[in-house]
């Protein structure tokens, strides 16, 4: 079995039959100049997806947890004035109206995979869902998770690898490339997470050929104006300047294992 292809919009699927799809943006939305600013770097290479969170799964209170509804406007209104779809995150169940109400694509996090009353929530929506890896799920509790959200009916479900707990520290996490493989051939369309697996943005570029080369059907990455000044993530997000090399260089392994991207022009809005 292949993968099926899950349509994002009328214009955008992602799957097996499908150009690889770049899904980019900030780890999280700080502001409309941070999230405008991302956006344009990404319009200016034919980029049609903008990620960013606006309810962030942080590990300690203390950090920034996101701007919430305000992030969700912001997301909307950049996307809308680019032709952009925007995926970003419902952290609980109370969220997901919400963010339907604003997104395109519905981003459960690795720490909620099996969070099964947001599963089922999502289930119902009709929205396509970007069901994120568990960093310490097996590949079978990460597909009996999505198997969770279709049995509600909705079937719009594409995967993302994003890196997975090992007993190596020197990176964030490892990126399971073997799992975008598998998750594929058991018929699921599979995004790799290239900046949540390495945690740091030299590896970042590394981490996303592999998985391309793997199979993987597109890449969601973290890309910030001013990684530095990041309010989250900003270890592992790529500065704007980074973009253009580095979805040239997808590209070229996208060719090699006869994969078609959109081109480095900008296209008809989403
Ligand atoms: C994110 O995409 O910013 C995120 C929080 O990812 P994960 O759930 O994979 O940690
Ligand atoms: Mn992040």
């Amino acid at each position: 079995m292949t993968c099926a292809d899950v349509a994002l919009s009328p214009q955008v699927a992602v799957g097996a039959g499908q150009p690889l799809v770049l899904m980019a943006g900030p780890c999280a939305v700080e502001s409309f100049a941070q999230t405008h600013a991302v956006a344009a770097a990404m319009a200016a290479l034919g980029l049609r997806v903008l990620r960013g969170g606006a309810f962030k799964p942080r590990t300690s209170p203390d950090s920034f947890q996101g701007l919430g509804e305000e992030g969700l406007r912001i997301l909307r209104a950049v996307a809308d004035e680019f032709g952009m779809l925007v995926v970003t995150e419902a952290l609980g169940v109370a969220h997901v109206p919400l963010v339907a109400q604003y997104a395109d694509i519905i981003q459960i996090g690795s720490r909620n995979m099996q969070h099964f009353p947001l599963l089922w929530a999502v289930g119902e929506v009709d929205k396509p869902v970007l069901l994120k890896r568990g960093f310490m799920s097996t590949v079978r509790e990460w597909l009996l998770a999505a198997e969770h959200i279709a049995r509600r009916g909705n079937e719009r479900i594409v995967l993302c690898e994003r890196g997975i707990r090992t007993f190596e520290t020197a990176t964030r996490n490892t990126l399971d490339v073997q799992a975008i493989a598998l998750a594929r051939a058991e018929g699921w369309p599979v995004v790799g997470d290239p900046s949540h697996a390495a945690g740091r943005a030299d590896l970042v570029l590394p981490a996303a050929l592999a998985a391309v080369a793997a199979g993987a059907d597109g890449l969601l990455v973290e890309v910030h104006p001013r990684p530095a000044q990041a309010l989250s993530d900003g270890a592992q997000s790529l500065p704007l300047e980074a973009l253009p090399d580095f979805v040239a260089a997808v590209q070229r392994v996208a060719a090699a294992v006869g994969r078609a991207m959109p081109t480095l022009t900008p296209e008809a809005p989403a």
